[in-house]
């Protein structure tokens, strides 16, 4: 799988899942556009650490959730990197609490973050796309999308839209080349579940057949998979990242 002359936008992608999405492509010769929202200590962090590949790298703020900042970073790709070939939607929150109990705003934070992001990201690539009749969407979806986990009604319907836009968006653009799928990973050791306490821990892990959580590079070797040319018969399809669960 190798990407020389290709052009990935990793969305997240300073931290966590995103960061090693970043880093696997970078190895495989692919120039990267990772975006973060407001963490600029950990977008230098990414920066550094990733300085052997400063010549394809470039790290942008650019908030999803919000329409005129999408648009923006698209008319600057036009001009600095016109030929895009793959989008992984994967930035993404959690504000978890039970249903009972959770405010609009905690609802709104996240469908807009995980979802509504997705959809205008993926509707200004496409339009990028369809000019060169090729390219690949990677929504980073969750298992929590598909099980619902108590505590994350707001979290588990983002999840499962960004697998319905994609199975819609995926026949959308069939017959111009462009693929469109998603990755459900399990519980993967980021920041993300930073906040979990230990028993919390404790009990999910036991619920893994493979009793341990993911790591980032093994959702990142298949994120490549499914942007890769070899994957081209593959498109609205799920893949389920999750130690068994
Ligand atoms: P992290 O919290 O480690 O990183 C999240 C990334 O998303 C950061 O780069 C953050 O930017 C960015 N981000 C957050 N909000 C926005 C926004 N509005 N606009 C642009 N970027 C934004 O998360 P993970 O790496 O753990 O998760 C990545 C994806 O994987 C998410 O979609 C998550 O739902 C999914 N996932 C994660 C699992 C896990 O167990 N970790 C399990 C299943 C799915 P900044 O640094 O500026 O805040």
């Amino acid at each position: 799988m190798k990407f020389d002359n290709q052009t990935a936008i990793v969305t997240g992608g300073t931290r966590g899942i995103g960061r090693g999405i970043v880093e696997a492509f970078l190895k495989e010769g692919a120039t990267v556009i990772a975006t973060y929202a407001g963490n600029d200590e950990a977008a230098q962090n990414c920066l550094n650490e990733l300085s052997e590949f400063q010549s394809r790298l470039v790290i942008k703020k650019c908030d999803v959730r919000d329409e005129n900042a999408v648009k923006e970073l698209f008319h600057m790709l036009d001009t600095t990197h016109p030929k895009l070939d793959i989008l992984i939607n994967n930035s993404g929150i959690r504000k978890d609490q039970v249903t009972a109990m959770m405010s609009l705003d905690e609802w709104n934070d996240v469908i807009e973050t995980n979802l509504t992001g997705s959809f205008l990201m993926s509707k200004y690539a496409v339009l990028n796309f369809m000019g060169n009749r090729y390219g690949r969407i990677i929504n980073i979806s969750s298992i929590g999308g598909k099980l619902g986990l108590p505590g994350q009604a707001n979290y588990a319907a983002s999840k499962a839209g960004q697998i319905a836009i994609s199975k819609s968006l995926s026949k959308e653009v069939a017959k111009r080349g462009i693929t469109v799928n998603n990755i459900c990973p399990g519980f993967i050791d980021t920041d993300l579940l930073a906040d979990l306490p230990p028993e919390q821990r404790k009990e999910y892990i036991k619920d893994v057949p493979m009793k341990r959580f993911g790591r980032v590079d093994e959702v990142a070797s298949a994120v490549l998979f499914l942007a890769s040319k070899e994957a081209s018969y593959i498109t609205g399809a799920t893949l389920e990242i999750a130690g068994g669960l």
